[in-house]
């Protein structure tokens, strides 16, 4: 088969073959080859821009991210690893938490703030019990998370969910926009929720949390992002009610319900298929 890459391959060190299965799906077979990574624009590999500190871990998510196809960059402290996502625009962020110069947390505020870098999503990395650093993450714009000790499943899931989300994200605002999530169909130019070509009687504030959660499917949201995305910073309201809303919304939603996941100790998120 011609790939249109094999004929410029080398045959040398750094040419690597894989051919990974998996049983979530999102493994392809593909060559892949460090220095040819910008040989095919319109078509090309994703690179993945890991900032890590401890080797042993940034080795680990290295392997498992090449092995899957995409190429992969890793820096070891956080100031570093903010000019390398300047300079070189990766698609994608693993960015540990705990970094001997800048605090993670910080290098994702920077990122975020920073015009070049705003759009590049970030997923971060975690140890166990740091639900809080998780929820500051995700409100200073992070994508998702893992938590070490982290599966290579799950890793890759989240990293294939992030990139393709990115690809086709729907824009914020503007009227006849339709968002469409395994079969749940939002119409917000009529502000209406189809299922089966049936509407779907909901209320304003189960809309628009679904609507919010939907516009960036398998992205997790906290529940203050939901309750500013519903009504601005000004208004109070309590994360108990987010949660009262999103158990009306799923009975409302019926089989599709399970499409709202709930992560604890953190918000929600919408995935676009469920294990039924
Ligand atoms: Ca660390």
């Amino acid at each position: 088969m011609h790939t249109g890459l094999s004929a410029d391959y080398p045959c040398g060190m750094n040419s690597v073959k894989t051919a990974m299965t998996d049983s979530t799906g999102v493994i392809k077979n593909m060559n892949i080859d460090s220095r040819q990574s910008d040989m095919d624009v319109s078509n090309r590999t994703a690179t993945i821009l890991v900032i890590e500190d401890e080797p042993e871990i940034a080795n680990l998510l290295a392997t498992h991210i090449r092995n899957a196809g995409y190429l992969v960059r890793v820096m070891d402290r956080g100031l570093a690893g903010m000019t390398s996502a300047q300079n070189d625009r990766p698609d994608l962020i693993l960015l540990d938490l705990m970094l001997p110069d800048v605090d993670g947390l910080e290098v994702c505020r920077e990122l975020q703030r920073e015009a070049l870098t705003a759009s590049i999503p970030i997923i971060m990395v975690s140890a166990r019990g740091e639900e809080s650093d998780i929820v500051d993450g995700l409100e200073l714009g992070a994508s998702d998370y893992v938590t070490k000790p982290f599966s290579s499943k799950v890793l890759l899931a989240r990293i294939q969910n992030i990139l393709r989300r990115s690809e086709n994200t729907v824009p914020a605002t503007g009227s006849g926009e339709v968002v469409s999530v395994d079969g749940i169909v939002i119409d917000n130019d009529r502000h209406e929720v189809r299922i089966d070509d049936k509407i779907i009687d909901l209320t304003l504030s189960e809309y628009e949390i679904l609507h919010y959660l939907a516009r960036r499917p398998s992205f997790v949201r906290t529940r203050d992002q939901i309750i500013s995305a519903l009504h601005g910073d000004r208004v109070v309201m309590s994360r108990r009610t987010i949660d009262v809303h999103v158990t009306a919304l799923r009975r409302k939603l019926g089989a599709h319900g399970g499409h709202i996941e709930t992560v604890r100790g953190v918000g929600y998120r919408l995935n676009e298929s469920v294990s039924r």
